[in-house]
């Protein structure tokens, strides 16, 4: 009878799967049955597929550091000797982490081999595994390690964000204004508080004066109430960083993003003390190592926080940890992922009560979304479903066209 019942649940949550319908409940009950199946059972990862895809910039991300016209990405789908299946995402962005699709394929097929035959509880051994392998390509990682989170939260039978601990039900996220001429840039910031989003991300960094016409082209164009914060990806000295924030002041700014470059600790702090707008360092903590060189430089007032710099959902809890003992609020951000990938950094928003601020944007620049489930944004609100795990599948049309690597 159980064994009847259970076969009857994976068939109904693969039918749901397959059709892309609405999931959530027939999957809720698989994972009930899994759990109740398997109870005094421990897990074991059986398979570990990696996979490359591409998705085509609607809007190119065009920042101080560069333009990618697609989102070459990699995506993990690991599965349970029991077929409770995992999935993660990868999106490398070179010019940050040093990463590359290629590169995250051939490290892929040699952390498959070190996740398969172990017990997806056991994450955090696993995790050290990884960052044993390679202290580098943290984007790789990110993908087995959400997976393995998806695979125990759908065992668990609950939202990875509940397994985290619950904090929250629903966050904000800004959207980006990425470079471009200043009626260009505010152009665009208008057509996005349109939409009902009431925080802005305009990408600076250039030259200072022409930064602050686009500022001031954004700030004129979406008026007083909406919130804007910007971005300078490293783009400028510190002469320039102190010039352009003090002129920015007039514009009413939640924060910089690292102004300078990423290894540049005292600049950083010697422009924090300089000007009226709160600094967030993003590419100068990937780690949470990182967090405590730039706490010990008080140069940062806020940190940006992304699963593609942490290694994965572990590593970015003990990074919030670590700014939250230290009063330091925190943003998740994001590189050029899916909603896959997405969905996990919103379920660590959903758990940490230091992050205060989102910029899970990618998905909204992308020409194809190949998520069904995961987290919605409705007027730059974000939820994600009530559903076990991360609560997404791929498009099973989007998979088909994939073939699995090593
Ligand atoms: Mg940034």
């Amino acid at each position: 009878m159980e064994l009847t019942r259970k076969a009857f649940l994976r068939g109904l949550g693969g039918l749901a799967a397959a059709t892309g319908a609405a999931w959530s409940a027939p999957g809720r009950l698989v994972a009930a049955a899994q759990k109740a199946g398997e109870a005094g059972k421990r897990p074991t990862i059986a398979t570990a597929e990696v996979f490359a895809f591409t998705i085509p910039q609607a809007v190119p991300m065009k920042i101080a550091l560069g333009t990618p016209l697609t989102a070459d990405n990699v995506l993990v789908r690991l599965r349970t000797a029991d077929g409770v299946t995992g999935l993660g995402e990868s999106a490398p962005y070179s010019a940050v982490m040093g990463e590359t699709q290629k590169g995250d394929l051939v490290l892929g097929a040699a952390l498959a081999g070190i996740v398969k035959g172990r017990d997806p509880f056991e994450l955090p051994k696993i995790v050290e595994a990884l960052d044993a392998f390679t202290p580098h390509n943290p984007g790789i990682k990110a993908a087995f390690e959400m997976a393995l989170w998806d695979i125990c939260g759908k065992i668990a039978g609950q939202p990875v964000y509940r397994l985290l601990g619950a904090y929250r039900e629903s966050f904000e996220t800004d959207q980006t204004v990425y470079l471009d001429t200043p009626a260009a840039m505010a152009e665009k910031a208008e057509a996005i508080a349109k939409k009902g989003f009431t925080h802005i991300k305009v990408k600076i960094g250039q030259a200072p004066d022409l930064d602050v016409a686009r500022m001031k082209a954004v700030r004129e164009a979406v008026g007083p109430k909406v919130a804007l914060r910007t971005d300078a990806n490293q783009g400028w000295t510190v002469p320039d960083a102190i010039r352009a924030l003090r002129a920015l002041e007039p514009y009413g700014l939640e924060f910089c993003e690292q102004p300078v470059p990423h290894w540049d600790w005292t600049g950083l702090a010697r422009i924090r003390g300089s000007v009226p707008v709160p600094i967030m360092a993003d590419e100068g903590v990937n780690s949470p190592h990182d967090a405590i060189t730039g706490l010990r430089h008080d140069a940062m007032d806020m940190i940006n926080i992304k699963l593609m710099k942490t290694g994965g959902i572990l590593q970015a809890v003990r990074l919030a940890h670590i700014a939250d003992a230290a009063g330091v609020p925190c943003m998740l951000g994001c590189m050029s992922e899916s909603r896959l990938a997405l969905t996990a950094a919103a379920h660590v928003v959903l758990s940490q009560r230091i992050v205060h601020y989102a910029d899970l944007d990618a998905f909204l620049e992308h020409d194809v979304d190949p998520i069904v489930g995961g987290m919605q944004v409705k007027a730059g609100v974000v939820t994600v479903p009530d559903a076990p795990g991360l609560g997404l599948e791929i498009d099973p049309s989007f998979l088909r066209k994939l073939q699995p690597v090593g």
